[in-house]
């Protein structure tokens, strides 16, 4: 059975999704793909979607006028909204109401909403102060090759493997790589956080030349930024199997390490061939990623 289908169990009968208003009104217009396209794609690929997003505080990148008109980000909850839920959640000064989604009608209601990215928390909704997931976001400099940050992240993998992490990978739909790294039982953020920066300086250390660990643009030339920042509370990263509004509708795919070696670049999976690839595979790419026990090291980048 595929993953929503074991998740879902014998629960309530499914809640109806939205219809579409303005079905074909173009989101991406070098690919002439509508709002329709974007709706069937979600509808294909929702049984593998839903588990990442669901229960968990959402935002999403809505493009009400196509992705080459101004899009944004979104974390709270707007009128409108009927079958997306919320969570009310502190934040710096005072709570906001956070997006939450349980079902496939909610998701598809974003997308009534022109939501084309999903972008959950590494953490559940009910639990937000703890992480259950790390992800490395490895953000290739400008002249970086493909095979070069496809080498990056089998190295940042190796060296979780040295501290007893098994991690994942997946194509951003970008120009990168997320390696992510589940956390079973979770951990507060404020032990997750220094982990990921002591964890993203020691590769700094010890290949000073392909790596950079720190947000400043102008030194990420040649070099691989290994974006630690994902790894906060209220921080997101890209859903796998979310779109991203970027040309040619290129989807955040998750990958064996095996098949790594054979894709051609963060983008090569798209709108248009990702729905026949999840339709072949028999099971999750990640395998066991929702069944592993690990917990993070200890002392690691105490000294
Ligand atoms: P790429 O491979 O091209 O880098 P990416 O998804 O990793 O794709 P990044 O720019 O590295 O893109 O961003 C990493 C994550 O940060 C995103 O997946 C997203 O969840 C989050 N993010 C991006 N833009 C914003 C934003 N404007 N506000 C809040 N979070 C954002
Ligand atoms: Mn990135
Ligand atoms: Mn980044």
């Amino acid at each position: 059975t595929r993953p929503a289908a074991r998740a879902r169990g014998k629960a309530a009968p499914a809640r109806t999704p939205p219809e579409l208003s303005s079905p074909d009104k173009v989101l991406f217009p070098g690919d002439t793909l509508t709002k329709r396209d974007v709706g069937d794609y979600y509808t294909r690929v929702m049984d593998w979607l839903l588990p990442e997003i669901a229960g968990r505080p959402l935002s999403v990148i809505r493009c009400p006028g196509g992705i080459d008109s101004a899009c944004f980000f979104q974390k709270h909850h707007t009128a409108g909204m009927q079958l997306v839920e919320t969570v009310r959640l502190k934040e710096e000064s005072g709570a906001g109401d956070y997006l939450v989604v349980t079902d496939a009608a909610a998701a598809l209601e974003l997308v009534q909403f022109n939501a084309l990215e999903f972008h959950p928390w590494g953490a559940q909704a009910k639990t937000p102060d703890t992480a259950d997931r790390i992800v490395f976001d490895l953000d290739p400099g400008d002249g970086v090759a493909w095979t070069e940050t496809v080498a990056a992240a089998r190295q940042v993998r190796d060296l979780l493997a040295r501290v007893g992490m098994e991690s994942f990978v997946r194509t951003t739909g970008g120009k990168g790589l997320h390696v992510v790294v589940p956390l079973n039982p979770g951990a507060p953020w404020t032990r997750v956080k220094p982990f990921a920066q002591a964890f993203a300086q020691s590769l700094v250390q010890m290949e000073p030349l392909k790596y950079v660990a720190t947000a400043t643009k102008k030194f990420r030339a040649g070099k691989i930024f290994i974006d630690y920042l994902r790894n906060g509370r209220g921080a997101t990263s890209v859903a796998s199997f979310s779109l991203r509004a970027r040309s040619g509708a290129p989807v955040a795919m998750p990958l064996r390490w095996e098949d790594l070696g054979r894709v051609k670049s963060g983008d090569a999976w798209t709108l248009r061939n990702a729905p026949a690839r999840l339709a072949r595979l028999k099971a999750h790419p990640w395998g066991r990623f929702g069944d592993l026990r690990q917990v993070l090291p200890e002392g690691f980048g105490d000294d």
